[in-house]
């Protein structure tokens, strides 16, 4: 086994009884991108100097620096090498959002998450490709190219934080950051055969996240277990001076995903709500689905059938809350300010001309919908109504939570699509996001987690289960997620 296919976890015990160095670890890694990222695309920026890094956290585990970060026996980030989606910012380095019109923006400032992870001493490899803005559920919509699902190259690894969840799946790292406003840390970690965490809406900052819809990002982790997902996420979570929606959470449970074990589930209550199995779920990711169920319930857990009954508006919301957002938000990117210019010849062509030339046709689209949902004659049919729905979607949760501990189901209808399969028909690629929305419009926290493949045309292809839990239950989530884990992967 190479250094880089390991879990954190492992790397953290390998580094602290010093089978291995930092710098070997790293070296792994850039080696795996160096051969790999031709082909899948995941990285837009390689950090080459990630191996000086690496060298002065060797230097400082000579100092016996390390002994202290692991007296607690818990697994520390002291040298793990990440990989960033490429919306939070790094200070020093491009960040592109994926977009023509931020090419040659380099970032001012550390974005809280990353300020914390260099606190841990967690070493970066680089910036991840993702849709543009991350608006999309294919990387389709990057201005710079597709990333590659790394099952099968001529499909996609998901979205919008693809780059993320096809570099862990492919060892190119040994975690990764991603953002979520509607699935976007789900659905490619589902696609991928990854571990990806939505946390609840204010539990990790948003500073230096470049903002799409802001009442719905949330920044996660993307790992290769239930427990690396956790240590990640405890190391990114809780208040923040330059966010007021961040609040402090959970702070005494620290992690103990890897002590859930089979036995842990027989407490538990899932939820199994009837609007999930719908005819828009293809019947393969189905059978993994139920077939995940049925494993639970042989190891305890009690399966109680839920309504959600305001799911079926959860998508429809969703597309005008978060057009509405996000035509606020990327209202700053005027080419005045920073980024793309196009010097034209009066103040309104140089706004016209810059947007025109460096946004792409999805973003377009959103901007023109949120526009439109928001202006005076049309905000209370549309997104004043969906505000209403978005409160009624919140009760579906708060009383299913009433009953249950988890909500379990699919995290996507279907598998991995083909390249290019879906790129001209918006509505297909927004039907994507059936199973995941409804989440981040409520705030509670999900993961996806690994059920099972499907055999599609002679190559296997990863399904995603999706566990939702109650409003800051990340670490009793993350912990019935690493017993499940156990019992779906023999
Ligand atoms: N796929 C959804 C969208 O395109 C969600 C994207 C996201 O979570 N960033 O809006």
């Amino acid at each position: 086994m190479r250094l880089n296919e390991l879990t954190i976890k492992q790397a953290s015990a390998g580094l602290h009884q010093k089978e291995f160095s930092v710098t070997e670890l790293v070296e792994d890694c850039l080696d795996a991108i160096k051969r790999e990222n031709k082909n899948l695309h995941a990285y837009l920026d390689i950090f080459e100097d990630a191996a000086d890094a690496a060298q002065k956290a060797d230097e400082m585990l000579g100092s016996k620096y390390q002994s202290v970060e692991m007296s607690n026996g818990l697994p520390s980030l002291f040298g793990i090498p990440l990989a960033i989606k490429d919306n939070i910012l790094i200070e020093g380095r491009r960040c592109t959002a994926g977009s023509k019109i931020l090419e040659n923006y380099t970032a001012a400032y550390d974005a809280t998450v990353i300020r914390k992870l260099k606190n841990h001493g967690a070493i970066f490899l680089g910036k991840t490709n993702l849709d543009e803005f991350a608006m999309g559920v294919s990387t389709e919509n990057s201005a710079f190219g597709p990333t590659k699902n790394p099952h099968d190259h001529t499909r996609v690894p998901g979205g919008s934080s693809g780059g993320s969840a096809a570099a862990v799946a492919a060892n190119l790292c040994l975690a990764a950051l991603g953002s979520d406003t509607g699935g976007s840390i789900r659905q490619p970690s589902a696609f991928c055969g990854v571990v990806g965490l939505k946390p609840t809406y204010g539990a990790v900052s948003r500073h230096g996240l470049i903002a799409m819809a802001s009442s719905l990002d949330q920044i996660g982790p993307i790992a290769r277990s239930a427990e690396d997902a956790a240590l990640l996420f405890n190391a990114i979570k809780g208040k923040d001076a330059f966010d007021a929606t961040a609040v402090a959470s959970d702070n005494s449970n620290q992690l103990p995903a890897a002590s859930a074990n089979y036995n842990f589930l027989k407490k538990i209550k899932v939820g199994v709500p009837k609007e999930y199995f719908i005819k828009e779920l293809d019947i393969k990711v189905e059978k993994v689905v139920r077939s995940a169920l049925e494993k639970m319930e042989q190891a305890g857990a009690e399966l109680i059938d839920i309504s959600l009954p305001n799911m079926p508006y959860a998508l429809p919301a969703y597309y005008i809350i978060a057009p509405s957002e996000i035509s606020a938000n990327l209202a700053r990117y005027d080419g005045i300010r920073y980024g793309y210019r196009h010097q034209a010849d009066s103040l309104y062509n140089t706004y016209a001309l810059s947007r025109q030339e460096a946004l792409g046709p999805e973003v377009k689209r959103r901007i023109m919908l949120g526009t439109y949902t928001l202006s005076a004659g049309y905000y209370e049919s549309y997104y004043l109504k969906a505000q209403k729905v978005r409160h009624l979607v919140r009760e579906d949760f708060r009383r299913a939570f009433d009953k249950v501990d988890i909500i379990v189901g699919p995290t996507a209808p279907g598998l991995a699509f083909k390249i290019g399969a879906k790129i001209n028909d918006p509505v297909q690629m927004y039907l994507e996001d059936i199973y995941t929305v409804a989440i981040n419009l409520a705030g509670v926290p999900a993961l996806s987690l690994p059920a099972g493949t499907v055999e599609e045309k002679g190559v296997r292809l990863p399904v995603g289960l999706q566990i939702i839990g109650t409003w800051f239950s990340e670490n009793k989530l993350l912990k019935i997620a690493g017993a499940i884990e156990k019992i779906l992967t023999p």
